[in-house]
Order: structure tokens, then C-alpha cells, then sequence
């Protein structure tokens, strides 16, 4: 299915080159590139921009709705960052976002929470039509209202424009992104591990949810699996998931170095590493250096990945595309959690 956008305004080829930089700095690289066009190939379909008379005309052809929805969301969002006026006005032609929840919400319930260790949480989440969940993306947008009470949850919808709404004042919502660790669609279950941190408002209250609180689940989108071949993979506790389930689907043949670092009320917990994997686990504090100090393979063609804390995610990202001079599909650095001072 198609959808297209037609935005005028005026100095299109700056906007074409502006949208194409930010993508440049999510490691999203065109598939092909001309004077005042461009295509990317994405796990949610194609996307096509192109600057022409006046105008940003933006192409999405997508296998199904939902990942219609969500490309519809990510231009709209670029478009909403770049100029909230305009991006308001927008209206999509072809498969226009249909009124109501976005295809790729899901409304959850908790059906289980289980202590994985003094640190980590395991919530089991229970919901209906689960497949999409499991092919596109390891990223969700967990949501549960802000404040607590009994009045019936007003859960996000999708704007003409494609952006989602959020509500507001006494509906608000916390949301937050994690990982699926595992998904089982046959019975409609997720498992999200959350790293227990007081102060926090999402963990705070994973602590304490029960069993049949409902939970609003968005996606999936973003953090794909990295390409085949020899991978160097790290992070910090909040990346743990994620490096675990890309780790259970890599196939046997390739190698890597895995590096977790952890905080010092953290210990490390047995990891069953695919064939010819080694591993080091190190204090957060020394997890920017073990990463650099990883060695590529004399064959080359090795991925590195890492996430976590903002800081050491941007340092690191630096590392990959200056130092070790990577194409954008070998290698990815992403914030997971940003370090402030708690309110
Ligand atoms: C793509 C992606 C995937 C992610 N996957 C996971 C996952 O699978 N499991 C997981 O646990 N987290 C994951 N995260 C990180 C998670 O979204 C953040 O840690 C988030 O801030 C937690 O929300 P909160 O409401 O608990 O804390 P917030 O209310 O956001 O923050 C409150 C305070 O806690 C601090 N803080 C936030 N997170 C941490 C932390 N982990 N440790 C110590 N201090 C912290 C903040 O600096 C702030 O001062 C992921 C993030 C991204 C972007």
C-alpha cells in the first residue's frame, strides 16, 4: 500500500538535504541519491523524497498498515521538529492514517512481574495480534497512565497528519521505550526486562504493577539486527536485553566480543555466548575503553554496536564512523537513557 505527501515549501532542496542529514545521523543511509531526490529501503517499506517545483513530495509504499502508520509517524515527527506549523497542516493522500488508535498500538495487560536478580525485572505482557511486534524493529513505547485512579485510560491516537497525540492534563501518560526480550505471538506474550533504578518513573512503577493493569504498547520501531558476520556488541544494564536477543539470533558461524558493563551493585550472570564469542564484563566507568579496545577482525567486514548511557553512546558513535572509519550499516551507537539529576 502507497501513501504520499506533498509539502510546499518553497526551498525544497534544502529541506531534501536537511531531512537527508538527519537520517545520515541515525546511521540511515539512502539506497539511491540524485541532485533532488532520494530512496531508503527500510525493514517498514520504501520511502521516496523528492524536491521539485516548490515542493517536498514524500512517497511511502509499505506491505501493510501498521508499517504504513509508522513511517507516516517518523516523516510527520521530522516534519513536526523541523516546522510545527507546517507539519500540522499536512495531509497524506493515497492510505491517509486512519482516525482512531495507530495501527501499530496495542492495548496490553501485565500478566506477570518476576525479580530476575536483585537488579533486573522481568514483565510479562499479554496482548492480542502480536505477529508485527515479532519482524520489524526490538524497540516498543511502554505507556501507563501518569496519574493513578479509576477513570476509564485515554490511550494515544493517530492525527490526520500521521503524528501521534498524546493526551493530556489528567490523562497523561508516561511512556517510555524498551525492549522486547522475548515474544511468543502464538500465545500473545512479550517479556520487557527492566533495570530497577528508584527514582525512575517507569521502573518505579513496574515494582508494583499487578497483574491485569493495563499497559499501552506503540511499535515496533527502531534497533534492527545487526548485519552477519564477526560483531563486536556492548553496553550497559539497560542494554542487556537487547544484546541478549540480538546474541540468541545470531547464527553459528559468525564470531564477535561481547562487553557488559555494569554498576558496582551489579554482577555478572551466566550468558550463553554463540560459537567462537568471548566476553568481557567490566565497570560502566571503563565500558567507553573496553569497547574501543576491541579489536576488528584481519578479514574486516566486522559490525560494532553498542547502547547506553548518552555520553558514552555519543562517544563511541565518534569512535565508529571517525576512528574506524565504518559504513553506516556497520555499525550503530544509540542513547538508551540519558544521565540527570532526578527531579
Ligand atoms: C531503544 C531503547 C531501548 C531500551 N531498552 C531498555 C530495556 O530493555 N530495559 C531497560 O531497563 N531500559 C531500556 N531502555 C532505557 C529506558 O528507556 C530508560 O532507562 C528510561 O529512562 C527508564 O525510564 P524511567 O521512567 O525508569 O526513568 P526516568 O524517569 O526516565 O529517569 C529518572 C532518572 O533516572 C535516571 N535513569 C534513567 N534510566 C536509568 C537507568 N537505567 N539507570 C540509572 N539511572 C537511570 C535518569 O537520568 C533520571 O535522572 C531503552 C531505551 C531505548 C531508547
Amino acid at each position: 500500500m502507497q501513501a504520499e505527501l506533498l509539502v510546499s515549501v518553497g526551498n525544497a532542496g534544502i529541506w531534501l538535504d536537511e531531512h537527508i542529514r538527519h537520517l545520515e545521523s541515525h546511521d540511515i543511509l539512502p539506497v539511491a541519491r540524485a541532485a533532488n531526490d532520494a530512496t531508503y529501503e527500510t525493514d517498514f517499506g520504501r520511502i521516496y523524497l523528492l524536491a521539485q517545483d516548490g515542493a517536498l513530495q514524500v512517497r511511502i509504499e509499505s506491505p501493510d498498515e501498521a508499517a504504513l502508520t509508522t513511517l507516516q509517524g517518523s516523516i510527520t515527527h521530522y516534519l513536526a521538529e523541523t516546522d510545527p506549523v507546517l507539519a500540522k497542516t499536512i495531509t497524506w493522500s493515497g492510505v491517509a492514517p486512519a482516525p482512531g488508535q495507530p495501527k501499530n498500538f496495542r492495548k496490553m495487560t501485565v500478566a506477570q512481574v518476576q525479580p530476575l536478580s536483585s537488579w533486573l525485572l522481568r514483565m510479562t505482557l499479554k496482548g492480542e495480534d502480536l505477529a508485527p511486534f515479532d519482524q520489524r524493529g526490538l524497540h516498543v513505547r511502554l505507556m501507563f497512565p501518569e496519574v493513578p485512579g479509576d477513570r476509564e485510560t485515554v490511550w494515544p491516537t493517530i492525527e490526520p497528519s500521521g503524528a501521534v497525540h498524546y493526551p493530556d492534563g489528567d490523562n497523561s501518560l508516561t511512556v517510555r521505550v524498551y525492549t522486547i526480550r522475548q515474544i511468543r505471538p502464538e500465545s500473545g506474550e512479550v517479556d520487557i526486562d527492566i533495570v530497577r533504578h528508584a527514582g525512575g518513573a517507569f521502573a518505579d512503577w513496574s515494582e508494583t504493577a499487578q497483574p491485569g493493569d493495563a499497559v499501552g504498547m506503540l511499535g515496533p520501531g527502531g534497533g534492527y539486527f545487526p548485519p552477519e558476520g564477526w560483531l563486536a556488541i556492548g553496553g550497559d544494564d539497560t542494554a542487556v536485553p537487547a544484546i541478549l536477543r540480538i546474541l540468541e539470533n545470531r547464527p553459528n558461524q559468525t564470531g564477535g566480543h561481547v562487553v557488559i558493563g555494569l554498576h558496582s551493585h551489579q554482577a555478572p550472570f551466566e550468558i550463553a555466548l554463540p560459537a567462537n564469542f568471548m566476553i568481557d564484563w567490566v565497570s560502566t566507568a571503563d565500558l567507553v575503553d573496553a569497547m574501543k579496545a576491541i579489536a576488528a577482525p584481519a578479514t574486516g567486514n566486522g559490525t560494532y554496536w553498542f547502547a547506553g548511557e548518552a555520553e558514552q553512546a555519543r562517544a563511541l558513535r565518534t569512535h565508529f564512523k571517525s576512528t574506524l572509519e565504518l559504513p553506516a550499516e556497520r555499525r550503530s551507537s544509540a542513547a538508551y537513557w540519558r544521565r540527570t539529576e532526578p527531579a
